[in-house]
């Protein structure tokens, strides 16, 4: 039997990155999915690549910015309107925000940051853990980052908003465990996706690839993270099988976080 088989899974950032590799790994294993991003030509690309692996999956696709809670709130319900529950939630649209020195840091960036990286993670959390409270059942992946539970520098707004999240995640776990509901973090380090390609891109401009083999040089494992690897865990994450780890923040990040 599959693991998601009868499942519904909300994922946030469906259209791009971490979002859309898990949304195709519990696709594979049965999910049925709402995808929200605020992006539809991402969603709409993330639904061709599923339905060219699993032709019967049963996507629903919801334009929403998470930052915007009424948005938040309409998109939940649709997606019980559509199918009834919520098994699992991996909520995980962000962004990461422009570099720079704290006294550079503008107001107003910090401001969108944190709007869409924490209060978003908030928003969702508030308007799911309803539903699964009431279910009596669900599992919920927040996603932080290294830069959630380390400091790496230049990014003020960032590391306020993924502090925050695992915060969140600590705080609401000890609350809804009681309730058969699990809520997890994971702090993923560099994986390659269009939200890295555009860090690198600050960083180095046109060369960023060369950017980007000096970013890894440090990692104890020489190399990014793939998106794939993201989703794997993920999936074990909002699946039945890791029901007893609740309040925890995995890293994903090649042991980069443990170094010294
Ligand atoms: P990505 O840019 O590839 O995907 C992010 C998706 O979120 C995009 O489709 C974007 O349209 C969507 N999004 C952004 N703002 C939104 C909003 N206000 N409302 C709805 N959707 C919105 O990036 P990614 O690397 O997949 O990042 C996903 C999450 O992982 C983010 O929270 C990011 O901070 C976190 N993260 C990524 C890395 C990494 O190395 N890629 C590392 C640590 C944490």
């Amino acid at each position: 039997m599959e693991r998601f088989q009868d499942k519904v899974i909300l994922i946030t950032g469906g259209g791009s990155g971490l979002g859309k590799a898990t949304a195709l790994q519990v696709a594979k294993e049965g999910a049925i999915l709402s995808l929200v991003d605020l992006n539809e030509q991402g969603l709409e690309e993330t639904k061709k690549e599923i339905l060219e692996i699993v032709p019967n999956a049963k996507i629903a696709l919801i334009k929403a910015n998470v930052a915007n809670e009424e948005e938040v709130k309409a998109y939940v319900q649709e997606t019980i309107n559509q199918f009834g529950k919520i098994d699992g939630f991996f909520n995980n649209a962000g962004i990461e925000g422009k570099q720079n020195l704290t006294e550079d840091f503008g107001s107003d960036e910090f401001e969108k940051v944190v709007d869409i990286n924490l209060n978003g993670v908030f928003y969702g959390m508030k308007h799911v853990l309803k539903v699964m409270k009431e279910q009596g059942s669900g599992s919920i992946v927040n996603t932080a980052s290294v830069g959630g539970i380390r400091g790496v520098g230049n990014q003020s707004g960032y590391a306020a908003s993924k502090h925050g999240v695992v915060g969140l995640t600590r705080n609401s776990g000890i609350e809804y465990g009681q309730y058969g509901v699990s809520i997890k973090a994971i702090a993923p380090g560099a994986i390659l996706t269009p939200m890295v390609e555009g860090s690198l891109k600050q960083m180095g401009g046109e060369n960023w690839e060369e950017a980007g083999k000096e970013f890894v040089s440090v990692n104890p494992m020489k190399r990014f993270g793939k998106p794939e690897e993201v989703g794997y865990l993920v999936a074990f994450l909002l699946s039945d099988h890791a029901g007893f780890i609740n309040a925890a923040v995995v890293p994903i990040d090649g042991g980069q976080s443990y170094k010294y």
